[in-house]
């Protein structure tokens, strides 16, 4: 999978990238991550990206020729047909991961921060073809959003994790959160594992954790839990 990032600060995405399981990713050849600096588009003589938004009001909007610039060039020189392009926004969908999970069946992914106030309207007309949020809060740039998409969605694309990271056993999976997670050693501090994780009986073990799974998701995501019981 090919991701491809139009930002204002493409160094935010050189170091994430070259860690851990996303660096796998990447040295595997399995995801690929582009990353365009808008400010390189611009026709302006000063390379200036941002101006006042018509009607008055503070802070600053950015233009959008060297977005759609940034855009033509990044389908043309990849050959991309019908692209996906997310615009990161707290006026989007909420992020979660049957979004993440749609979005991994993609070839191409390009996504879009915004800074400042937020980009030019004629952009969502004319390229943009999802508007996603990462949470009711607002944030400085689209830069964290964008890497927080990349990170759920690669590792949802096999190959990324080892088999023994597998996401298929973790929270959300049927609408569930996680059950708690024990280590070496079997007393810390005065606190035991519980007896059945050490008992090696697969059907007890399974049966705690589900039950601890249900346990949890009803005192913490009520929400989730109604969809789980459905
Ligand atoms: N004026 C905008 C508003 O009120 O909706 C907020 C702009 S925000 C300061 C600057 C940029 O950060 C946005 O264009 C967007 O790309 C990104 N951003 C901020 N919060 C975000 C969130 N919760 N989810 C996704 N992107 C976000």
């Amino acid at each position: 999978m090919r991701f491809h990032i139009m930002t204002l600060f493409p160094d935010i995405f050189n170091s994430y990238m070259g860690e851990s399981i996303m660096k796998r990713g990447v040295e595997k050849g399995i995801i690929e991550v582009n990353v365009y600096n808008i400010r390189d588009f611009s026709n302006n003589k000063h390379k200036k990206v941002d101006d006042y938004p018509f009607g008055g009001g503070a802070g600053m909007v950015m233009t959008p020729q060297p977005i759609y610039d940034t855009y033509k060039h990044i389908i043309e020189t990849n050959n991309i047909e019908k692209p996906r392009v997310i615009y990161l926004t707290p006026k989007g969908k909420v992020y979660k991961q049957s979004i993440a999970q749609d979005i991994s069946k993609e070839e191409d992914i390009i996504l879009l921060c915004g800074h400042y106030e937020g980009i030019d309207e004629r952009i969502l007309e004319l390229i943009v073809t999802d508007e996603v949020s990462i949470g009711d809060y607002v944030l400085t740039g689209g830069e964290l959003p964008a890497l927080i998409l990349i990170d759920s969605i690669s590792r949802l694309i096999p190959g990324v994790l080892n088999q023994n990271e597998s996401f298929e056993e973790e929270s959300f999976k049927d609408n569930l959160l996680e059950y708690p997670q024990y280590t070496r050693p079997r007393e810390f501090m005065g606190l035991e594992v519980p007896e059945v994780l050490l008992s090696g009986n697969h059907k007890n073990i399974d049966e705690w954790r589900h039950n601890e799974s249900i346990k949890i998701t009803k005192e913490r995501r009520p929400d989730l839990y109604k969809k789980a019981c459905k």
